[in-house]
């Protein structure tokens, strides 16, 4: 095979992985010399917040308490009301335990502060793994990328993905599948990164139908989990491409759900590519297991049952133009130049919900 050159930075963070595994955060608070962690949660998941709490109290550590407000996007004023709770109560770490959002707002205060952070992801976005941050301020979405806010330790419990509700496991899942497709043909890849592209869309791909239908399923979850932490170290060591970028101009300009954009948007934006990638489309239909990659995508997202058009999660027809106009406008590297004709038609054809082709 012909030589291929490449550069690999790996990011320096530690992973526990297992069922249970939350058992070990007291040991790893020591390990990083913590005294008084804060932890940090949504509303809707003080319930684990809580037994997180009582884990690190049983082994001796009492942590500064939690902040529960974390909230999509990572808003100025939540993160600066959670910097009021870190300087009052004297704390000298974060532990996060949730899926984006609350990771974002860990690694908020880790950009402001320097803290250490422990993250226990219970999604599949896989945000644990970059060194990328997104805030917004007075409505407007900018993202950061920095080493400060790579998490120190990341803790995956399958045991606290068990609760997350079948649809968001479809799209989280497919989310993350995104990450590792964009590696295969992202500029900046390498063989290391190939190997675990495709072994997390296989892991994905094989885990989450039987997720959609069970939602308990251990053995799943834990493939699931698995799939998505690969998948993660992918997009934390790729560049990213079309795909990425039109899901955040479409989630920022129309407010649109972060995993149903992606998962929606997925095949048409791999169609488009597919033409200028025929290896990382090989790679794709194998880890697939179908002969033709975007005929993979599209049979995987049937059985998962998710909403296949835009219009069904709140854009608008107009925001079609709109959004091709942006598209055009940021610039950035894909495998294939962005043209304004195809790529309103990638995203016209995502906002009808047409099959991808
Ligand atoms: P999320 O963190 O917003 O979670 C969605 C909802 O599900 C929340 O209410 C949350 O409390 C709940 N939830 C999460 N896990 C649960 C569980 N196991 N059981 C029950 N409920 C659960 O969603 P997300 O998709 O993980 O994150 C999206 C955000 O993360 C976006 O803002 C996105 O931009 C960001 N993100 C950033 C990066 C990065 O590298 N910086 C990567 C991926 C995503």
């Amino acid at each position: 095979a012909e030589m291929r050159p490449f550069v690999y930075t790996a990011n320096p963070a530690r992973v526990v992985f297992g069922s249970g595994t939350i058992k070990q955060l007291p040991d790893e608070v020591k390990r990083l010399g913590l005294q008084r962690p804060l932890v940090l949660s949504t509303p809707e998941q003080t319930g684990q917040a809580d037994l997180v709490e009582s884990i690190l109290k049983s082994g001796g550590i009492e942590p500064a308490g939690q902040f529960n407000g974390a909230t999509m996007h990572t808003p100025l004023d939540v993160t600066e009301k959670a910097l009021e709770v870190v300087n009052i109560h004297k704390a000298d770490g974060v532990i996060a335990i949730g899926g984006g959002s609350t990771i974002g707002l860990g690694k908020a205060i880790a950009l402001r502060t320097d803290m250490d952070q422990i993250v226990i992801p219970t999604t599949y976005a896989g945000s644990e793994m970059t060194s990328i941050i997104g805030q917004t301020e007075n409505g407007i979405k900018s993202t950061q990328n920095t080493p400060k806010v790579i998490p120190e330790v990341v803790i995956y419990d399958v045991d606290f993905t068990l609760t997350l509700p079948q649809g968001l496991s479809a799209t989280s899942g497919v989310n993350a599948l995104a990450h590792a497709v964009e590696a295969l043909y992202a500029q900046n890849s390498n063989p290391v990164i190939d190997l675990m592209a495709e072994e997390g869309i296989r892991a994905l791909a094989r885990s989450l139908p039987i997720i959609v239908e069970k939602k308990d399923d251990g053995e799943a979850r834990s493939d699931a989990l698995y799939g998505a932490w690969l998948c993660a170290v992918c997009l934390g060591s790729t560049n990213v491409s079309i795909h990425h970028k039109l899901c955040h101009v479409l989630g920022g300009t129309f407010n649109l759900p972060h995993a149903d954009t992606h998962t929606i948007v997925l095949p048409h934006a791999i169609a488009y590519n597919a033409p200028t990638v025929p290896e990382a489309m090989k790679k794709l239909a194998r880890a697939l297991g179908h002969d033709d990659p975007i005929e993979g995508l599209n049979v995987l997202l049937t059985k998962l049952k998710v909403k296949r058009g835009l219009k069904e999660v709140g854009m608008p027809e107009d925001g079609i133009d709109r959004a091709a106009d942006l598209a055009l406008k940021n610039k950035y590297w894909n495998p294939r130049p962005i043209e304004r004709d195809p790529i309103r038609e990638v995203i016209r054809r995502a906002w009808d919900g047409e099959p991808a082709r």
